[in-house]
């Protein structure tokens, strides 16, 4: 086992500031959370612990100088002692260490705390996201007990001045030369004793519930946006703010549209014949506009010889703007389909258009024999 003032790098006979310093310095060199958590660190930063929680305490540390481990290690059971490393470590560094590695366990205080913000994952159809809508969920938060208005204390009764600290949440400790003030252990730092705790929420001020709240989604939010509502998180203790609520807001993916930015695309099946002749179809799309008839369908006219691919840009007939009156358009893409299970007429049919039809008929396929012809005569003009 290695020497104590080793471990933390002073002489011998140093002073209290001198070995506080010390600590601070090795702490911060081997804090896990600094080194990824790995195990090498994490025992050195148990080490240190060790080694401070013995040196800082005058008793301990003048066992440690006379019998060495032995002396303490008898004091401790065994050098067990050693348990709630954090505390030790947040007495030295209080709340601005913990807050800078984001871990470590929060310095209780008697002033107003806010309350935790929450999390809510909402989704949402697309038909919400276009038109906007109110939904109503259901948190589950804490809120401020009311039998007791959050004291903690029984009704009729209130929480009484703890006697160890006077109030103040923390306690100077007095042993030998060195003073140290911790956290009150009677009140847990909130300076404050309830004698006779409230039955609703057992001492604690608060008490869990399902919170049902309505939220306005504004048209036009995409997927992926979040609302936040103010105050409507935890609620706050002795007296301190509520926290907020953050709604994560997803659009379930949409068995027609397709979104690009403010623009729908919808892929619409035009039958071959009509393709060809040209015609008129109906493609869906979100309520809304002059032209619609509130039956989510609009026409759409079809051109004499339309392709695969050929898009329609339907103008305003896509997504609102969440900031402009901007509205995009409604794209639709057109995919020729072939009819498919003909029947005996329907073929002889078709094999007499067939007959009919020349190249001028299919300029894309001539285009392309053209092309293909040629490179088949390179091939063979170079074996
Ligand atoms: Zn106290
Ligand atoms: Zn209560």
């Amino acid at each position: 086992m290695r020497d104590y003032y080793d471990i933390l790098g002073v002489q011998r006979g140093c002073d209290e500031a001198a070995l506080k310093s010390a600590f601070r310095k090795k702490a911060m060199e081997h804090h896990p959370d600094r080194n990824g958590g790995c195990g090498d660190a994490e025992t050195r930063f148990k080490e240190v612990n060790e080694a401070y929680s013995v040196l800082s305490d005058a008793q301990k540390r003048a066992a440690y100088d006379r019998y060495g481990h032995a002396g303490v290690n008898g004091a401790n059971g065994g050098g067990q002692g050693f348990n709630d490393v954090h505390d030790i470590f947040n007495e030295v560094f209080g709340d601005a260490f913990g807050e800078m590695f984001g871990g470590g366990r929060r310095r209780q205080n008697n002033g107003p705390a806010r309350g935790a913000d929450l999390r809510y994952d909402l989704e949402i159809t697309l038909e919400q996201a276009y038109a906007g809508a109110d939904v109503e969920i259901t948190v589950p938060s804490s809120i401020t007990c009311e039998p007791c208005d959050g004291s903690g204390a029984k009704p009729g009764t209130s929480p009484t001045v703890c006697n160890s600290c006077g109030g103040a949440g923390r306690v100077r400790a007095t042993q030998g030369f060195f003073a140290i003030e911790r956290t009150c252990p009677r009140c847990g730092g909130s300076g404050k004793l309830v004698l006779d705790p409230c039955k609703a929420c057992h001492g604690h001020g608060q008490v869990r519930r399902d919170r049902t709240l309505s939220v306005r989604i504004p048209p036009g939010v995409d997927d992926g946006a979040r609302i936040r509502l103010a105050g409507e998180g935890d609620a706050g203790q002795r007296g301190g703010p509520r926290g907020d609520l953050y709604i994560f807001l997803s659009v379930t993916p949409h068995d027609l549209f397709e979104r690009d930015g403010l623009d729908l695309l919808c892929t619409v099946p035009v039958a071959m014949c009509t393709a060809a002749l040209g015609g008129e179809i109906e493609a869906p799309c979100l309520t809304g506009g002059e032209d619609c008839d509130g039956e989510c369908r609009i026409p759409v006219k079809i051109p004499e010889g339309v392709q695969t691919g050929k898009t329609i840009r339907l103008k305003g007939r896509g997504m609102p703007s969440l900031r402009t009156r901007e509205r995009g358009d409604l794209i639709v893409e057109l995919f020729v389909e072939t009819p498919t299970h003909l029947s005996a007429r329907q073929k002889e049919l078709l094999r007499e258009l067939a007959d009919l039809c020349g190249d001028a008929q299919h300029p894309q396929a001539s285009g392309f024999m053209g092309k293909a012809k040629k490179f088949w005569d390179g091939v063979t003009g170079q074996a």
